[in-house]
């Protein structure tokens, strides 16, 4: 019997009930079971994730003679992890053909410090390529399956961990968070997701898509869970400038709101388009907030809805700079040029990206390179950073008045694999409740709250800048009061 959250895992194993091994093994086998219906991974470690599992288990036995010895917290926990995060010796693909041999010959920081508090990494979960898009199915090995209806996406771009821990298969993952990369396939998945504040989770060894955007994220089955992840992978990082040297927050995860809270519901977030069942089970979740003690109160964010304009102009400028050093040469996969002499190279270059990106990467390089060409860029990339600044005054003058803001992660549940495959307008869409935070650099995590034809509604509160500690309190506080975080989809229910 695999034990499904983290938390109850960690308890287990304490308490010998279950070793690490014997857990690692059954979600190793699960995730072979499950991968030809959900393809949820790019790369499965079984031998690395049996080898740290042993060690976790001789840990355990040390400590069980001397229980006086603290325990690295998440001690013999299986994870799964974004394949956008290097973990040392293990491919990185990104999704893409052009790193489909590349070995990372190190750990991220946000790897390094979960293995330091003893996780076993099960394996590489599917992403769109480079992180681009909403569903997966930008993955150049294919896409993943949501658990809870194959036929739809997971969201994505991390959709393989979103898949991954919604059927079982590990108790927890690692996402990233560019334009809502975490949160949207949490919703979708009926799993938590948290999208940290920018500069409070080590980027280095997250492979770069929009850097003035990037976030590393937990996914897991409950916020406690979720919690644990943060509080693990948060802190200041002397090889990521970006990360603040800002106490790590003090969690307090009892059950109960923080007092006083004063919950924000911006008019721009409920708007036309929006699924009714969506929109019925967030207002429900509110209810549910009211009757926990918390105020609700209007208010608006007025330039919302430039948010989706400006991530498209701001995203792909910075991926197409990001993006410049996968020429054939340095990284991963190289196309065969039959040219010689200087052309030779410029000839490498050009049929290396342009046999090994995929149409969506291509499509954000041409508008990012566009957007920053000569004569262009005041009209595109500077007003787009004009924007975003109106776009984050809009949030500190909310956080004048609430501590958090609540909302719908995205217009509709799961859509269909291949819905908006030749919209990319469509697909963009999907963003429009997740990428403000992204420009803001604020804090948001998602968690269900409900269904709309049997399939996870999620619900998404945003914070001020470092104020995650509210968010997770608040939402650990509704999960106490309701039971959306224990359903399971049927495919994950067959193997337990
Ligand atoms: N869906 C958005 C995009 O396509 C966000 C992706 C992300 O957060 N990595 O860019």
């Amino acid at each position: 019997m695999l034990p499904l959250s983290l938390s109850s895992a960690i308890l287990a194993l304490r308490q010998g009930r279950l070793s690490s091994r014997e857990l690692t093994q059954a979600c190793l086998d699960r995730c072979q079971a499950l991968e030809p219906a959900l393809h949820a991974f790019l790369t499965l470690s079984p031998e690395l994730a049996l080898a740290q599992a042993d060690q976790a288990d001789r840990r355990l036995v040390e400590w069980r003679k001397d229980p006086s010895q603290p325990l690295p917290p998440l001690l013999g926990a299986p994870l799964a992890i974004k394949d956008v995060i290097c973990v040392k010796d293990v491919r990185c693909t990104c999704g893409s053909r052009i790193l489909e041999n590349f070995i990372p010959p190190y750990h991220a920081t946000v790897v390094e410090r979960l293995l330091a508090a003893g996780c076993v990494i099960v394996g590489k979960t599917n992403t769109d390529e480079f992180a681009m898009g909403s569903s997966t199915e930008n993955s150049a090995y294919g896409v993943t399956h949501n658990p809870w209806d194959l036929t739809r996406v997971p969201g994505g771009s991390s959709g393989g961990s979103a898949a991954a821990v919604a059927a079982g298969c590990a108790l927890a993952a690692l996402g990233s968070d560019t334009g809502g990369s975490v949160r949207q396939p949490a919703a979708f998945c009926g799993v938590v997701g948290l999208k940290p504040t920018y500069g409070r989770v080590s980027r280095f060894g997250l492979v770069a898509y929009g850097s003035s955007l990037d976030a590393i994220g937990p996914l897991a089955r409950t916020v406690e869970d979720a919690a644990a992840l943060f509080e693990v992978i948060a802190g200041h990082d002397p090889l990521d400038a970006t990360t603040m040297p800002v106490p790590r927050p003090a969690l307090q995860l009892d059950g109960r709101l923080p007092a006083r809270l004063r919950i924000g519901l911006p008019q721009e977030y409920f708007i036309a388009g929006l699924h009714p069942a969506v929109e019925a089970a967030v207002r429900a979740a509110i209810q549910v907030f009211e009757q926990l003690g918390a105020e609700v109160l209007p208010v608006s964010l007025p330039h919302t809805s430039y948010a989706l304009p400006v991530y498209y102009l701001i995203a792909p400028a910075e991926a197409s700079a990001n993006l410049a050093r996968y020429d054939g040469i340095r990284y991963g996969a190289r196309a065969a040029s039959p040219s010689s002499g200087g052309e030779a190279l410029l000839d490498l270059f050009c049929r290396t990206r342009g046999e090994k990106f995929g149409a969506e990467v291509k499509r954000r390089i041409m508008l990012g390179t566009y957007a920053l060409s000569a004569g262009y860029y005041e009209a595109y990339y500077g007003q787009a950073q004009k924007a975003r600044t109106l776009i984050k005054q809009d949030f500190e003058r909310a956080f004048e008045q609430v501590d958090v803001i609540a909302a719908p992660v995205t217009p509709t549940p799961a859509f269909k694999i291949g819905e908006h495959t030749d919209d990319p307008l469509a697909m963009y869409l999907e963003d429009v409740f997740t990428l403000p935070a992204n420009l803001a650099g604020a804090p948001g995590i998602a968690f269900p709250v409900g269904f709309a034809d049997g399939l996870p509604v999620g619900m998404q509160l945003m914070g001020p800048h470092f104020g995650e500690a509210v968010l997770l309190q608040a939402a650990h506080a509704y999960q106490q009061a309701t039971s959306w975080h224990h359903s399971m989809p049927d495919v994950g229910k067959t193997l337990l």
